[in-house]
């Protein structure tokens, strides 16, 4: 899929932000610093208010490898197509490993993101964009920043690229899209398992209404000579209707996206243990994590 498919015109993006290197995955949070030191205070949120609440109209920004904690290998490069929702807080309270949690020490305040797209070949600013300097790169540490003609001069040059979803980061547990402006304390909400149930109703008519869905049928029919081949197991057969397309990030899609590369065709023994094997009845087991406890052969 190309870039521009996602986004049709430089007005369509929110903006840069520079990030130390490639997000490791695999949590979706996209972390700031604070604005002053104390927490209670909601002007410490301020950085991640800012992309939240503009996530409400303009939800997908572009990271870029720059700052003063950049590795040299990404100083300069475009890395990222990332797509924000409106919730955001405190990032402690929304990663749940210790790995992440020090990874992110010094970025206090988070949102959450639902998805993350590679460019392709990861291009250099100025090297193979032809952009004269970095200075798009100004003031986009602790923010997502839009300087009107550096943003059409990006989208000019990145339109055609290929772009490719990360399936390794998902939003984290119990998160879903609430579609407005959301201070989040904690991960949330709670809910039951009864409740867990309805969430995987709701699910399957999202995953079935879609054009993309179908479409992603369609592909996976087409690439595999007549047949479906399940993403999970490797099952593969000509009969459509024991195959499902199911929603990466069902509950976090919110109701802006649905594009093919946002599924993945699971048979319907796949489909179910992605939703009910998972830990977290909103957050599907991903395609590795599914591979893995399907096959043993793949580790997530
Ligand atoms: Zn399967
Ligand atoms: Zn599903």
């Amino acid at each position: 899929m190309k870039l521009k498919e996602i986004i049709p015109s430089y007005r369509d993006l929110m903006g840069v932000k520079a990030v130390y290197g490639r997000s490791p995955g695999p949590e979706g949070v996209m972390a700031f610093g604070s604005h002053g030191n104390d927490p209670n205070e909601r002007s410490y949120y301020s950085h991640g208010e800012s992309v939240a609440r503009r996530a409400l109209t303009t939800p997908y920004f572009i990271t870029i490898g720059g700052g003063e904690r950049v590795l040299p290998e990404y100083d300069g490069r475009v890395l990222a197509l990332v797509r924000a929702s409106p919730v955001y807080g405190r990032t402690e309270a929304f990663v749940r490993m210790e790995e992440t949690r020090k990874r992110l020490e010094q970025w206090p305040v988070a949102i959450i993101i639902t998805e993350m797209y590679t460019i392709e070949g990861e291009p250099l600013l100025v090297e193979d964009l032809g952009f004269p300097d970095k200075s798009i790169l100004a003031n986009a540490f602790d923010g997502v920043r839009f300087v009107d003609e550096q943003m059409n001069l990006l989208w000019e040059r990145l339109h055609e690229y290929e772009v490719t979803p990360r399936r390794d980061i998902s939003p984290p547990p119990r998160f879903y899209d609430p579609g407005k402006l959301t201070l989040a304390w904690s991960q949330y909400p709670t809910i039951s398992a009864r409740e867990g149930d309805v969430r995987w109703e709701t699910t399957k008519k999202l995953e079935r209404s879609s054009k993309a869905a179908k479409a992603a049928k369609d592909r996976n029919n087409a690439s595999n000579g007549g047949r479906y081949v399940c993403e999970g197991c490797g099952l593969a057969d000509e009969t459509r209707s024991l195959f499902d397309a199911h929603h990466l990030h069902p509950l976090a899609a919110g109701p802006r996206l649905s594009t093919i590369d946002s599924y993945a065709v699971l048979c319907v023994l796949c489909h179910r243990w992605a939703h009910y094997k998972s830990t977290d009845p909103l957050v599907p087991l991903t395609v590795p994590e599914l591979q893995s406890v399907r096959t043993g052969k793949v580790k997530a």
